[in-house]
C-alpha cells in the first residue's frame, strides 16, 4: 500500500486540513510555503495521467474549498501536480501542492530557451 493510501486508513497521522467522502487535504510535511497543502484523492490513483475527466469535476470544486477555507482563495496560490518521472514525482498517489500564504516566485525570463524551472 503506497504511503498516501496509509494516511487516508490513518496508519500514518496526517494533519487534516479539509475531507468528504471521496478527498482528504492535509499539510505537507515539508512545507515549501508559509500554505503548504497536498490534496489527493481518497482511492487510490497513480498519477494526474490516470486521473478522470469526473474525478477532476469534483476536485475542482474541493480543491477550491480547501482555499476558501485555508484564506487564500482571493489572495491567491499556486497549483501543482507533479507528473512522473520527468515531472519530479516522488509519491506515485495522485496529489495536488497547493501553495500560498505569501508571494510565491516565478522565473519570468524567457532569455534561455533551455530554462527548465
Ligand atoms: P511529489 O514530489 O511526489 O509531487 O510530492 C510529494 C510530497 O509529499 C512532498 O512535498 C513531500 O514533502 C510530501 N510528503 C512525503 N511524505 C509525506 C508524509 O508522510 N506526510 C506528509 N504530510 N507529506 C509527505
Ligand atoms: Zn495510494
Amino acid at each position: 500500500m503506497c504511503i498516501f493510501c496509509k494516511i487516508v486508513n490513518k496508519e500514518i497521522p496526517n494533519n487534516t486540513v479539509h475531507e468528504n467522502e471521496y478527498f482528504l487535504a492535509f499539510h505537507d510535511l515539508y512545507p515549501k510555503a508559509p500554505v503548504h497543502i497536498l490534496i489527493i484523492p481518497k482511492q487510490h490513483v497513480d498519477c494526474f495521467q490516470e486521473a478522470s475527466a469526473e474525478m477532476m469535476g469534483e476536485l475542482t470544486i474541493f480543491i477550491q474549498e480547501v482555499a476558501a477555507k485555508v484564506g487564500i482563495d482571493k489572495t491567491g496560490y499556486r497549483l501543482i501536480t507533479n507528473n512522473g518521472q520527468d515531472g519530479g514525482q516522488e509519491v506515485f498517489h495522485l496529489h495536488f501542492h497547493l501553495l500560498g500564504g505569501g508571494q510565491l516566485t516565478w522565473d519570468h525570463s524567457h532569455e534561455d530557451a533551455h530554462n527548465f524551472i
